[in-house]
């Protein structure tokens, strides 16, 4: 046939055998000619020669990887050529900057030499003496230099050949072989037999990805023993050469047990369609050949044909799967004998009933299993309840809500929302994006969770999921989850208070029964999220003053220990201001209480909106407030109370017959530890300093520092303190 190609086909076509080699003799040539030296000229050229060394090297690493060594000319030992050569490039470019580069090239070799094949090795040792010797003619090594690294070179190659080859390492390798080879047999085993179940995570723990399903090995054990007794009483008791069963496999058909007294078994697996197991598989339940002809071969399972006088191949039946309809033959039970007298039909029976046993056997190992699995489910759906009820806050509650939806289903997120009015809220968000989900807003008429609430059902009606509706907000697609379930949290009465959203990215993680086991945690996490918010209500209550909604005079002091210690004990300042709204006698006397009462909610308003998160606003008693400031010192603690002072000055009240109000306020300030350590000192000088203020003409801040060391309350002071109004 005549050669159709185009010249520069033809021409690629001669060179492309020749490409690594030609690009390694090119970068070694450079290399000796210096191009990688200090002072070399042409740099760009250096830079050329690496990149095309550098990129063949890519190029070829991955060409071996995707379809190995390859049977072109020279495949097995260009790319360690190659390799070589790029390492004495980078070794006399880095040897620029740094020394010691030539470990590179040692490491390589030695590398090379333990793992390659003798001839290759010497190849690519032969390359790296080209050119270290190269380098000493041309004059940029010295004699002794090349002396040295040929040393190190070769001490660093011989020295890890010899340790792959010692006993130890090979016994090493082996034994991790075997145990692969072990783990993965128990794998294929348990698919074969039905004995994989996909379980939930621990607790506390997301899904990972390689999360494997777990082996009931006890069962697989009981199964395989079974297995080989079963057969071997068959060949004993009937006189065969073999009794084997062929099982079925994604791959074939495998030798899943087998009793013979011939040596040249072929491991397998084996065609499905092959002989008279491939019969069998094709709907005829039993096939008897006796005698049969000197090169019969259609047993699947001896490397050469001949040497049996009478087969036999029986279906066995698959085990009625705990869910699902049966689903016919899982495999075949062969035997033969050298004898090639017809089976009798006893023997027939016999057989026939083996195959019905290793079927049952088999069913009842999937029945262990799967009574198992159930057994964990419960014990994880116990300690998800456990969890559970050891919760009080809301958060808390929250928290051990997705910690038990994650014992019990393979969730890649799970959130808890709650629904107060229109406003829904995310309480507890884990897992996938996690962080996008906390503490969101929104509506009832957005997504897939509002719809759930109302309708009061578990939606999609399917928990599947195509990543395309909404499930919060309008915004929000889950897009990565292929499944999904939002369960409304219903109260024992019927109240919805919230919904459990868990996403999964496997499709159908959320069948029953997790979906049922959700459903009935749902109703548990209820009540747990009522009880809750009740309770934190209650904490409120006994926490806050009602008018104001300030701290409470109980709370303040109880704080004002805590937060006076902790500066004691970090050594950080701390300052307090307590303030009193000026003539508010005369005010409550000519507005009347109800519009006192609501200056004092505003004037609250001003004093809370002034602190920072860590600081402290307390209504102290009557028309007194008090402020602590952790962590800020008296000049602090002036300019914050000037503020708030100015602040009240600006507010403008509107009484309904007499118009316009405006009001000031006098402050005290005192400092820890300056102005006392203790926290009855601080108040009393706090106190004293409010006291000045009101002394000195009213709405103005005074500090304790600053008072006359003389200054004292007069005997009888202008007011008691306050009672706490609602202690
Ligand atoms: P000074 O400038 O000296 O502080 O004068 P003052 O009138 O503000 O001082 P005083 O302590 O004599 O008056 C406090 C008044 O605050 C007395 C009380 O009727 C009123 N008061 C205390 N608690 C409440 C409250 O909860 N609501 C209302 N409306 N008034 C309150
Ligand atoms: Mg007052
Ligand atoms: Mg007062």
């Amino acid at each position: 046939m005549r050669n159709r190609q185009a010249p520069h086909q033809r021409l690629l076509a001669v060179l492309a055998p020749w490409s690594v080699l030609g690009v390694a003799t090119f970068g070694g040539a450079a290399v000796v000619a210096g191009a990688f030296e200090p002072g070399y000229q042409a740099r760009w050229f250096s830079v050329v020669v690496a990149l095309v060394v550098s990129g063949t090297c890519a190029w070829d690493i991955r060409r071996r990887l995707k379809h190995g060594v390859g049977d072109r000319l020279f495949a097995a030992y260009e790319g360690p050529i190659l390799w070589v050569v790029a390492a004495w490039v980078a070794m006399r470019w880095l040897g620029i900057v740094a020394a010691h580069t030539y470990i590179i090239g040692a490491a390589l070799l030695a590398w090379l030499v333990a793992v390659m094949p003798v001839s290759v090795a010497l190849f690519a040792a032969g390359a790296a003496a080209v050119l270290e010797v190269g380098l000493f003619v041309v004059g940029r090594q010295t004699l002794s230099e090349l002396v040295v690294q040929v040393l190190l070179l070769g001490g660093a190659a011989i020295g890890l050949r010899l340790f792959a080859r010692s006993q130890v390492y090979r016994e090493q390798v082996e034994a991790e072989r075997v145990q692969r080879h072990q783990e993965e047999d128990v794998q294929a085993r348990a698919r074969d037999f039905g004995l994989l179940t996909a379980q939930a995570p621990a607790i506390r723990e997301l899904p990972r990805a390689d999360d494997r399903p777990t082996v009931g090995r006890a069962t697989l054990d009981y199964l395989t023993e079974s297995f080989h007794l079963q057969l071997d009483i068959l060949r004993h008791g009937l006189g065969l050469t073999t009794a084997a069963v062929l099982w079925r496999a994604p791959d074939g058909l495998v030798l899943r047990g087998c009793s013979s007294s011939r040596t040249d078994l072929a491991a397998g697996p084996y065609p499905t369609g092959l002989g008279i197991p491939g019969s069998v598989l094709r709907d005829v339940p039993e096939v008897t050949v006796a005698p049969v002809h000197a090169n019969f071969a259609g047993l699947p399972y001896y490397d050469a044909p001949g040497g049996v006088g009478a087969a036999m191949a029986i279906a066995i039946p698959a085990a009625t799967p705990v869910d699902g309809p049966a689903p016919g033959t899982a495999g075949v039970l062969c035997v033969d004998r050298a004898s090639p007298e017809p089976w009798t039909e006893t023997e027939r029976v016999v057989v026939r009933a083996a195959a019905r046993k290793f079927g049952l056997d088999v069913g009842t190992g999937q029945r262990l299993k799967h009574s198992d699995h159930e057994r964990s489910t419960v014990r994880r759906f116990c300690v998800a309840l456990q969890q559970l009820n050891g919760a009080l806050g809301l958060e808390q509650v929250a928290d051990a809500s997705l910690e038990a939806a994650r014992a019990m289903v393979r969730a890649d997120l799970a959130v808890v929302s709650v629904v107060k009015g229109e406003v829904h809220r995310v309480v507890q968000a884990a897992g996938h994006d996690a962080q996008r989900y906390a503490d969101l807003q929104f509506t009832g008429d957005e997504g897939l969770v509002g719809k759930a609430i109302s309708l009061k059902t578990s939606l999609p009606a399917n928990a599947e999921y195509k990543g395309k509706r909404p499930v919060f907000t309008a915004g929000d697609k889950l897009d990565q989850m292929r499944a999904l379930l939002i369960v409304p949290l219903s109260k024992p009465d019927g109240e919805t208070i919230g919904a459990l959203t868990v996403a999964s990215r496997e499709p159908g993680a959320f069948a029953s029964p997790n979906r049922e086991m959700l459903e009935l945690i749902a109703g548990q996490v209820a009540v747990k999220l009522d009880l809750a918010s009740a309770h934190e209500q209650i904490r409120e209550m006994a926490t806050t003053d009602g008018l104001t909604g300030l701290t409470n005079h109980r709370t303040f002091q109880q704080a004002f220990t805590t937060m006076l210690s902790r500066a004691d004990r970090r050594g950080d300042p701390l300052c307090f201001i307590l303030t009193d709204i000026d003539h508010f006698g005369n005010l409550n006397n000519t507005y009347g209480h109800p519009f006192g009462d609501e200056v004092l909610r505003q004037v609250a308003g001003v004093l809370q909106r002034a602190v920072r998160k860590i600081d402290l606003a307390a209504r102290y008693g009557g028309e007194e407030f008090a402020v602590i400031l952790e962590g800020s010192d008296l000049d602090g603690g002036r300019t914050l109370a000037e503020r708030i002072r100015a602040e009240i000055e600006a507010l403008v009240f509107h009484h309904e017959t007499k118009g316009e109000v405006r009001l000031t306020s006098s402050f005290g300030v005192a400092a820890f530890p300056g102005d006392g350590t203790t926290k009855d000192k601080l108040i009393a000088h706090a106190d004293l300093a409010l006291y000045h203020a009101k002394a000195k003409g009213r709405n103005r801040v005074e500090a304790f520092a600053d008072l006359p060391p003389d200054a004292e309350m007069p005997q009888k002071k202008p007011k008691k303190d306050p009672p706490a109004p609602d202690a």
